[in-house]
This record gives C-alpha cells, sequence and structure tokens, in this order.
C-alpha cells in the first residue's frame, strides 16, 4: 500500500480563514486577555497561526487528551495525559482544536475545563466534520466544515507523519 495525500485546503486557504477568525474573535473578546489552549499535537500550528493574527493580549497553554493512536479509528476513551501549567479561574479562555470528529475528546475537555470556572470558554477548531459526531458539540468557532474523510496536513498526522504539510489534504492508501 502506498500513502498519497489529495490536497484539500490549501496553505492560502488556510491563510485567510484564519484572518477572518481572528476578526471574529476579536468581536467575541475585544482588547481583554485570552489564554490560548493548544489541544496536542495536533492543533499546534494552528494555534500558532492563529495566536500570530490575534489583536489582544495572548497567553498560550497546552493540554493533552488522548486521540486516535497510530490507526484511523476513534477509541472512544478519553485521558488527559498533560493538564495545564495554571489556574483559568475568571481568564478568558479560547480551546483551539484541529478537528472536531466524533466530538467524545472535545466534550470531555470542555467540561473539564468549565468545572474550573473560567470567565468565558469559547472553542475554535480549524476543521468539522459532523458527519462523524457522535455527541452534541459544536465549535463556536470553525475554520472549514469537512466531509467525512481522514486529512493529514497543517498538524494533523497519520502515525505521526504529515504533522509539517502546509496543507490540508486527504490521506489516500493506493495499491502498489
Ligand atoms: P474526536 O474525539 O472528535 O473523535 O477526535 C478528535 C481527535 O481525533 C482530533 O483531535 C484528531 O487528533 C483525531 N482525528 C479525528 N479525525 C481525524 C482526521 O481526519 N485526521 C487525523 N489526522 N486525525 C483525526
Amino acid at each position: 500500500m502506498k500513502e498519497r495525500v489529495e490536497v484539500m485546503l490549501t496553505a492560502e486557504e488556510i491563510d485567510k480563514r484564519l484572518e477572518e477568525l481572528a476578526e471574529e474573535l476579536y468581536k467575541e473578546f475585544g482588547d481583554e486577555p485570552v489564554e490560548m489552549i493548544c489541544t496536542l499535537k495536533g492543533a499546534v500550528v494552528v494555534t500558532v497561526d492563529l495566536a500570530k493574527k490575534m489583536k489582544m493580549p495572548v497567553s498560550l497553554n497546552f493540554m493533552s487528551v488522548s486521540s486516535y493512536g497510530d490507526g484511523t479509528v476513534s477509541s472512544g476513551n478519553v485521558n488527559v495525559k498533560l493538564d495545564l501549567d495554571d489556574d483559568i479561574n475568571g481568564k478568558n479562555v479560547l480551546i483551539v482544536e484541529d478537528i472536531i470528529d466524533t466530538g467524545r475528546t472535545l466534550k470531555k475537555l470542555k467540561e473539564l475545563l468549565e468545572f474550573r470556572n473560567p470567565k468565558k470558554l469559547k472553542l475554535v477548531t480549524l476543521l468539522d466534520k459532523p458527519d462523524r459526531r457522535v455527541v452534541d458539540i459544536k465549535g463556536d468557532y470553525t475554520g472549514f466544515t469537512i466531509p467525512d474523510a481522514f486529512v493529514v496536513g497543517y498538524g494533523l498526522d497519520y502515525a505521526q507523519k504529515y504533522r509539517n504539510l502546509p496543507y490540508v489534504g486527504i490521506l489516500h492508501f493506493d495499491e502498489d
């Protein structure tokens, strides 16, 4: 089997959409400080690129919650592997996700963070695959709604590969 990536969203399209999202987030938070919570590892690239476009003071923090392992099927088990290193009580918090698929990971994460009493808790995701949702959750801000396909690039991996692609593409497995 040979892996092949078919471009779905170009670097330029993503950059333009992040510019728009930063504008929308400015309307949401104004000049108040915002703590952006990057969900490792997939959201690293979108977090950094979006952070550079945000106009208010921004701090960055990181969390790791379990996702797919090395395959392409969700386990349904969600564990916190790395927690925040600060207290978000009373802060404006923006969770940054790479993709919402079944929604299980995010639902758990949102509940956990809401319990810590942030002033405001919002969610931005680069990609949304609504066809695959099994729990009721939606991003407050969505970059692109995409069909049910396994995508890589712009932070998203397959077996830890492809995260560095500057675009998002569908991963195909071709016969040799
Ligand atoms: P959920 O809990 O919504 O099913 O899963 C979310 C996580 O699964 C994402 O943060 C991501 O790590 C992984 N995931 C879901 N769909 C895809 C996909 O199409 N491609 C890749 N590379 N990862 C995905």
